[in-house]
């Protein structure tokens, strides 16, 4: 449908100020859209009510150079066993079985502290806290969390959002959520509204789904301050 035809950008019009001497339409052919970098740098520039071309090159260097963003990811998975106390973002949760681990097994926060260590270039969650170190012996993660996330503001960085996923077969993890939020943003110094947390089962199948293991998935934007 596109083939051979010409559009005329929405959002620009010929007779405005300085795009009388840009080109104002994408250019459609076969096989690509090609949209003329000026009319980019002019559309961001509008936004923000900037005017010339010129004007809006410097507001994009300016904003390329205003934020050191960098993302992290971070992964636990612990197995499951009775006897022990389930403990997913520092609270409690009551359940038949917890999770076996060195220290108390919270997947939640370990993935964290992965995730930022991560992306801020720091040493990750097991090399800073051995599993065969026995000061960690039965920790609670939150001193964990604390000790790296000290770190982490010390090197300069500061958390913008930490999103996590936890896979649990069972229990039902939603009527602890707004806990769980509340206590990372606590333990992280930020608003309730920088920490997402999703549960999702694991459909029955592979260890989460058979109830052998819980895991966490965490993903941080942090900001060099
Ligand atoms: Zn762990």
């Amino acid at each position: 449908m596109l083939s051979g035809a010409r559009r005329t950008w929405p959002s620009v019009r010929r007779s405005e100020g300085p795009l009388s001497m840009l080109p104002t339409e994408p250019i459609f052919s076969r096989h690509a859209v090609v949209i003329p970098k000026p009319l980019i740098r002019w559309d961001i520039g509008s936004w923000f009510g900037r005017g010339s071309p010129a004007a809006c090159d410097s507001f994009v260097m300016e904003s390329m150079n205003m934020a050191e963003l960098r993302v992290g990811l971070g992964y636990d998975l612990h197995r499951t066993i009775i006897g022990r106390p389930l403990i997913l973002g520092n609270i409690q949760i009551p359940h038949e079985k917890g999770l076996e681990g060195h220290s108390d097994a919270d997947i939640v926060i370990h993935s964290l502290i992965d995730a930022l260590t991560g992306a801020a270039g720091l040493p990750d969650v097991g090399q800073q806290f051995p599993n065969t170190d026995p000061r960690y012996k039965n920790i609670n993660s939150a001193e964990l969390l604390k000790a790296a996330y000290a770190v982490f503001l010390q090197a300069g960085w500061r958390l913008l959002n930490a999103d996590f996923v936890i896979l649990a077969q069972r229990p039902m993890l939603s009527p602890y959520k707004p806990a769980m939020i509340k206590r990372l943003a606590e333990l992280l110094a930020v608003h309730e509204s920088q920490v997402n947390l999703k549960g999702k089962t694991g459909e029955r199948v592979g260890s989460v789904g058979k109830e052998k293991a819980m895991a966490c998935q965490c993903v941080v934007l942090i900001e060099k301050t």
